[in-house]
């Protein structure tokens, strides 16, 4: 790259922010921190701070900043408390990028804030588009914010689409990994424990995503990402199961021809290229050996077992407001089956029951979003008895 790119990760302790991080180790010549966020993480963001000195780090838990402000005090760094600060700050002139890892509908505002300050939005946060699709798709045309899908799917779709020209495609697969209860019966799953349910077979991820992939609302939500970020619709989206996820996915043109993506699952190799873009830069992974891999299998999802594709669907289609109420119900419902409150077919039951009684609205702008927010979140913590 012909200069060094400045960065700012919101999120830095999380999964994401911490494989990102360890790509600008591996090219500290390229790539310059600028801003460091954590919500909670205050030993691990000082940790980060000392070792890659940005111009300022926020702790969102206000309680801790006199902790990470007496931490960095002999050094030249700024710190700052609330989600306000990283709202305020990732405007600043000296940030090309903005790398969004934080996890649910939090990611939303400061993803806005980067957008309206013009920033090179490297999108990690699925959240924000699939509680704010529209409005957000229409600030970043608007404010010409260019967004590089992170997320390994939709960066191998985004990758398979480089060099289509003006070509449409006629369809996406959209890869799944299936979960840990791809093979599990419906019974079995409905006594399925939290920790049974964290364990991914493929992924190591934070806790709220992995039991999305349980349930197969992780690829709701990204079949929806998927349709904003390449303005389609959910009937030219296919889901297939891949075991495997070596294929991170496929676009299929109108001659039938297909490319995929591939690559072992490690999340580096789409945050480096998100942050490098367009240029492709080493990574010490473990590349593909196809004779060793053997064999690469597929299969039809679900929709019995795994409801939550149905509903996103559903979601989807209805559009409004909807996807809105449907992510913030989900957010609620697996905190609370991640503290033990509620089984784990309450998940999809609680969405649909929140889904059906928060008010449709048709067009919603920003501020309907977070009442829409607001409102499901608390609805569905009351069905969950949190
Ligand atoms: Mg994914």
């Amino acid at each position: 790259m012909d200069s060094r790119r400045h960065i700012a990760i919101l999120g830095s302790t999380g999964s994401i922010g911490r494989q990102a991080l360890d790509v600008v180790r591996q090219h500290r010549d390229l790539f310059e921190v600028e801003l460091l966020t954590a919500n909670n993480s205050d030993d691990l963001l000082i940790e980060q701070a000392l070792e890659f000195n940005p111009g300022a780090v926020v702790i969102c838990n206000e309680d801790k900043y006199r902790k990470v402000a007496d931490a960095l005090q002999p050094k030249d760094i700024k710190v700052f408390a609330g989600m306000d600060s990283v709202c305020s700050l990732v405007g600043a002139d000296d940030i090309d990028i903005v790398l969004t890892a934080l996890v649910g509908f939090s990611g939303l505002r400061p993803t806005i804030a980067a957008i309206k300050a013009g920033k090179i939005i490297a999108l990690a946060n699925k959240e924000t588009l699939v509680a704010g699709g529209s409005v957000v798709m229409d600030l970043a045309r608007k404010y010409r914010a260019p967004i590089i899908p992170v997320d390994s799917e939709h960066s191998a779709i985004f990758q398979c689409l480089l060099g289509a020209g003006e070509n449409n495609f006629t369809r996406i697969h959209l890869t799944a990994s299936g979960g840990p209860f791809r093979t599990w019966d419906k019974a079995r799953m409905a006594e399925a424990t939290r920790k049974e349910a964290l364990k991914h077979p493929q992924w190591n991820m934070g806790a709220k995503i992995t039991i999305d992939s349980a349930t197969m609302m992780n690829k709701g939500f990204e079949m929806i990402e998927a349709c904003w970020l390449f303005d389609t619709d959910p009937s030219r989206i296919n889901i297939v199961v891949h075991p495997q996820s070596i294929i991170h996915s496929m676009v299929e043109f109108e001659d039938g021809a297909v490319i995929a993506q591939m690559g072992h699952p490690d999340m580096r190799e789409p945050i480096q290229l998100a942050l490098s873009f367009p240029e492709r830069l080493s990574l010490d992974n473990r590349k593909l050996d196809f004779a060793a891999l053997g064999t690469l299998t597929f299969e039809q999802p679900d929709p019995d077992r795994f409801p939550c594709l149905g509903i996103a669907a559903h979601a989807m289609k209805k559009g409004g407001n909807m996807p809105c109420v449907m992510n913030a119900a989900n957010e609620a419902a697996v905190a609370a089956f991640l503290a033990d409150k509620i089984r784990f077919y309450d998940i999809p039951d609680t969405i649909s029951r929140c889904m059906d009684s928060i008010e449709f609205v048709g067009q919603p702008g920003l501020e309907d979003i977070f009442a829409s927010n607001d409102e499901a979140f608390a609805r569905a913590k009351e069905m969950c008895g949190l």
